[in-house]
């Protein structure tokens, strides 16, 4: 019987049509919850599974008798259960390098309107409140020159890095990371402890993966550490963040602002204050958000499923344990 694919989200027409030359797909364009009974039904039959921002829980593996492999259009990968993957000899993998730039650039964004109040500036405009000179009561803060504090120096983290040195003048530190001599040697980067990170940067970067170890690696008593007038950048993943204690840093002004793309909960709820603070830009997870790099992210995946389905080394598999005959 042939193999058959379950997609869900983010492929194009092309890239399902590459599917389809070689396997059954069942796509789910806008899928809107694994509860859903199709879904469901198309998921008892699957060996490949590929898509994005759906949350891979032990009891969905339950109902996936025949998965092989999964492609994951993302380079994070805290929605699946890894170990439990592992355990169950099913592949995954996820799509690093292609939309390291795009996201770098993103978390430059962040640096930028935080620190020169562009969102907030802007909306000021839009709502023709601008008569006259603005005072400084509404100046921002400089980017160039200052100290850029990157907690997690992988792919991103150094692009993010690299950014700030070459292109602004920027002294950058490191924590949460191996040393990393080569690019202490481009970027005049300096690897440290966090505590001396948190103490000596203008703007705190969080980019790291989030797992066990990283679940609320800032909270309370780290924003206690920052400077007060420390911009702090979340790129990475919300629960990276005790947010309830960022929103009380940035309330009391323990901190001067934030730029946020990723959130404990996403979309944000209704409730939370983080869209209306004015020392806060918010963005709806847009870090990887391009035409060009979604593409990417997509075709990257197809390929990794393709590879995968036919038993070969996907070109960027995350648990290669699963597999220990054929990739070990
Ligand atoms: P990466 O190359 O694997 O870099 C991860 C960095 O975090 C490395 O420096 C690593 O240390 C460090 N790290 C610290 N604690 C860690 C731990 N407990 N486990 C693993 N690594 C740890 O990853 P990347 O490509 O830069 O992506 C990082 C994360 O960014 C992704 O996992 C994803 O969650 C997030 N992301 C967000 C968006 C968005 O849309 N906002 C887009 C892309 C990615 P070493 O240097 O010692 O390995």
């Amino acid at each position: 019987m042939p193999k058959r694919i379950l997609a869900y989200r983010r492929l194009d027409e092309q890239q399902l049509d590459q599917l389809r030359e070689r396997y059954q797909v069942d796509y789910f364009g806008k899928l809107s919850s694994a509860d859903d009974p199709a879904f469901r039904e198309a998921l008892g039959e699957a060996h490949g599974l590929i898509g994005a921002g759906l949350k891979i829980t032990p009891e969905l593996l339950d109902a996936a008798p025949q998965l092989e492999t999964i492609s994951s259009i993302s380079v994070g990968v805290d929605s699946y259960p890894v170990a439990e993957l592992s355990r169950r000899g099913i592949l995954l993998s996820h799509t690093p390098d292609v939309l390291t730039e795009t996201t770098a650039d993103t978390g430059f964004a962040l640096i930028m309107a935080s620190a020169r109040r562009v969102v907030e500036l802007a909306e000021y405009v839009k709502r023709g409140e601008w008569q006259e000179s603005i005072g400084a009561e509404q100046f921002g803060t400089d980017v160039h020159g200052k100290t850029l504090g990157m907690i997690g120096f992988g792919r991103i983290g150094q692009a993010i890095a690299r950014r700030g040195a070459l292109g602004f003048g920027m002294r950058v530190l490191y924590a949460k990371a191996s040393p990393k001599p080569e690019l202490e040697q481009a970027l005049g980067a300096r690897h440290c402890e966090l505590d001396e990170l948190l103490r000596e940067s203008d703007f705190v970067c969080a980019i790291v993966p989030l797992n066990a170890e990283t679940r609320h690696l800032i909270g309370a008593p780290e924003f206690a550490r920052m400077k007060s007038s420390a911009i702090f950048i979340n790129l990475a993943r919300g629960e990276v963040v005790d947010e309830t204690a960022m929103i009380d840093a940035l309330e009391c002004g323990e901190i001067r602002g934030a730029g946020l793309d990723v959130f404990a909960q996403e979309p944000l709820p209704a409730d939370s204050p983080l869209p209306r603070m004015a020392n806060v830009v918010a963005l709806p997870h847009i870090g990887s958000a391009t035409h060009e790099t979604r593409t990417a992210m997509a075709q990257r995946a197809v390929d990794n499923l393709l590879l995968a389905l036919d038993g070969e080394r996907p070109l960027s598999p995350f648990n290669p344990e699963a597999w220990p005959e054929r990739l070990g």
